[in-house]
Formats: structure tokens, sequence, C-alpha cells
């Protein structure tokens, strides 16, 4: 993929409006009723970013990682629900579908993944096998006719409601495999979940398999490369999601600053008291390396010169940092920011999963405390 500067500058201006024009002013009412506004969905089917990371012959939008990570440094700035609704699609379902799936797989589920048309869900997660992975109890075992029978559970999906399309990994003897499971084959049971503290609009499900029977081609990839093909993606999601929470980071440092500057107290604006403006200058100080930190790294990754533990240390930091910044920027609103009805509370509760999501904080210095010991040792 080769950067197109005139492009890209004219889709930022368009995220930038809608941001402004359609993101923002819903993103209370998604809250409320925990919904996507469907036209609001639209608009953002329109604008093409349910293909965000997929390529163009597919009927993405065929960015450069930097181009993606500009891209979300702006939509950064909108409630993250509305990222997990369409940049799902291109996130571990289609990865592992670009780098093991076949023609067929390929043609077959990306161009619709790319429009909107048809959601993708990427099931890794169980019961008992959260941040240890690799230890997933689901299995799939050969029904002697070419296809798979499968059976075992999975555990907050997202768009698990909303999906056609299931990417799951399953053990196939000792390895594990991926499987592409569309809604509605016989045995296989959604189960929404209820309850999350933020990301109100965005919904996961529970998904049981009973004896769930798939044809031979539903294997994506050869067998037992699954987790492979899964990690083969995952510095591309690292990365998006670094300048996602960089850009939410710059989002709540408005927040703030907004505050601060109408907010009086002891005669003065907040922003005036020295113990608030350090909150306001840590903050965007923090955002600003976070920021710097994803543009810097996506551009490696385009080099090829990405090294093993750099797209983890830009989630680390990236999503560390915003939950410094949404308690400072949170204590800056007082009172405010503790009541239901304002951004902070709102964005606070949201800011709060990166930490936890697509590997938690301690997976990730385990990653790069190895990648510093061969890179320095
Ligand atoms: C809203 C939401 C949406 C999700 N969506 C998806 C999805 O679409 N697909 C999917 O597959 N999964 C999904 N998940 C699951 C998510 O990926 C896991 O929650 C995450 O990987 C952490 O696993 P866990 O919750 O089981 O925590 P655990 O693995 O039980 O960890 C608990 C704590 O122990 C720490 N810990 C664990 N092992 C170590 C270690 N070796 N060293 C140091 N500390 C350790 C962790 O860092 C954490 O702080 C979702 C989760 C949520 C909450």
């Amino acid at each position: 993929m080769i950067r197109d500067p005139a492009a890209q500058e004219a889709r930022l201006l368009a995220a930038k409006r809608l941001v402004e024009e359609v993101l923002l002013p819903a993103e209370a009412e998604m809250d409320r009723t925990d919904e996507v506004p469907a036209s609001v969905l639209a608009a953002i089917r329109e604008a093409g970013l349910f293909g965000i990371s997929i390529p163009e012959r597919f009927g993405g939008l065929g960015l450069t990682m930097e181009e993606e990570a500009e891209l979300m440094l702006v939509l950064g700035r909108a409630a993250p629900a509305y990222r997990s609704r369409y940049a799902l699609n291109s996130g571990g379902a289609a990865q592992i579908l670009l780098h093991a799936g076949s023609e067929a797989q390929q043609a077959r589920w990306l161009p619709s993944m790319a429009s909107g048309e048809v959601v993708a869900a990427f099931c890794l997660s169980e019961q008992e096998a959260g941040s240890d992975a690799a230890s997933l109890r689901s299995e799939a075992q050969p029904d002697g006719a070419g296809g798979w029978v499968l059976r075992g559970s999975k555990r907050w999906v997202t768009n698990g409601p909303e999906a056609g399309l299931f990417v799951v990994m399953a053990r196939t003897g000792e390895a594990i495999s991926a499987f592409a499971v569309p809604v509605g084959s016989p045995g296989l049971t959604v189960l929404p979940t209820q309850g999350k503290m933020g990301l109100r609009g965005m919904h996961v499900a529970d998904l049981r398999f009973d004896d769930v029977r798939l044809p031979g081609d539903a294997l994506v990839g050869a067998p037992g490369t699954g987790l492979k093909s899964a990690l083969a993606g995952l510095d591309k999601v690292r990365l998006h999601l670094a300048a996602l929470c960089a850009g939410l980071s710059e989002r709540m440092v408005s927040e703030g600053v907004r505050h601060a500057a109408r907010r009086r107290q002891f005669g003065r604006p907040l922003h005036e008291h020295q113990m608030v403006a350090a909150m306001l200058a840590d903050s965007a100080t923090e955002a600003l390396a976070a920021h710097c930190m994803a543009l810097e790294l996506a551009r490696k990754r385009d080099e090829g010169k990405l090294a093993p533990g750099e797209a983890a240390a830009a989630k680390l930091f990236a999503t560390e940092a915003l939950g410094r910044v949404a308690d400072r920027m949170l204590q800056i609103h007082g009172g405010e920011g503790y009541m239901e009805g304002s951004a902070i509370e709102r964005l606070y509760r949201d800011a709060r999963l990166f930490r936890i999501l697509d590997g938690t904080s301690e997976v990730q210095r385990i990653v790069v405390s190895r990648w510093a010991m061969q890179a320095r040792g």
C-alpha cells in the first residue's frame, strides 16, 4: 500500500466532520439507550469505516498503517463504542482471513465485512482462558467426512449479538486452529451479555457450540496455525488501539480545558490554580507522547522496521496514559465529573476497558520486557 497524501487529507477532513457533526452529538443518547442510532451507523458505513484495515481490492479503505493511525487519532475523539462497532470488522477476524484465508474465503467474507453488510467477530477468550489464551478448551474434531464438529464455548465476544460471522479459535489436537463459523449454524447459540461498565452501544455475547457441524472449508489456514495467524495481525491491532487511545486522551484534555476555563473558584478560573494547571500540563504531555509514539511506530511498520515489542509498548503506553488522563480530567470536573450526564463521566467508564482488552497491560509488559531483554541483553 502506498501513501496517498491528497486522498488522506480529504479523508481526515471528512473524519473530522463526521466526528463533530454526527458522532459527538449522538454520544449521550448512545450511552443512555445502549444503541448506536441507525442514522449514525449509516454515516459510518458511508465513510467506509467498516473496512478501515481491509485492503482496497476487497472493498476496504486500503490504508497504510500511518494513514490508519492518523485516522484513528481523529476518530478517537468520539466515544470509543463507535469504533468497536466498525473497526472490529477489520480487526482480529479480518486479519486472520487476510493472513491465512483461502481465496474463496476471502472473496466470500471480506467485501461484505468491508462494507459493513456482515459484522464479523473474533472469538478467542473463554471462561478459563483469558490472558492465557493458548489454554483454551473449545475443540474441533474431524467428522470423518471431510468436515469438523465444534464443541465448547466463548466468553465476551464483541459484536456477538450482531455478528454474521464468527472467527473461532478451537483446539484441533494439541494445536489451535481458526474456523469461520456463520451465524445460524445449527448448534451455535449466541447469548448476549448484559451490564457493562462502559462502551454502551457496543454489545458482547457469550457463545456455545453444541456439536456444530462445519464443512471442511470452514477451516482458515492449515490445521494448527490459528493462533499463529491471530498473532500475525496483532501489531496492526495494537497500533490501531494506541492511536485510538491517544485520540481519546486528546479529547479528554479538551474536556478538561473547557471546564477549567469555564468554572471559577476562589475568584478565578480553575486553570489559574497551579495544581489544576499541572494536571492539564501532565495530561496534554502524555496525550502528545502517545500520539507521537503511535504515528512513529505506524510509520516504522509501513517501512517493515517495527521491532517485535514496539507495538505492545505503544498499546501499553497509550492505554496507561489514557487511564491517568481520564482520572485527572475527571478530578478537574470535581463533583460534576462523578455525576451521570457529563461527557467526562461517560468517557472515564469507556477508557477503563483498554487496559484489559486485546491483551492486558500486564501481558503487554511481558511482551515488551522479553523484547527489551533480547534487544539489549
Ligand atoms: C467488553 C469486553 C469485550 C471483549 N471482547 C472480546 C472479543 O471480542 N474476543 C475475545 O476473544 N475476547 C474478548 N474479551 C476478552 C478479553 O480479551 C479478556 O478479558 C482479556 O484478554 C483478559 O482476560 P481475563 O479477563 O480472563 O483476565 P485474566 O487473564 O484472568 O487476568 C486477570 C488479571 O491477572 C493478570 N494476569 C494474568 N496473567 C498474568 C501473568 N502471567 N502475569 C501478570 N499478570 C497476569 C491480568 O493482566 C489481569 O490483570 C473482551 C472482554 C471484555 C471485558
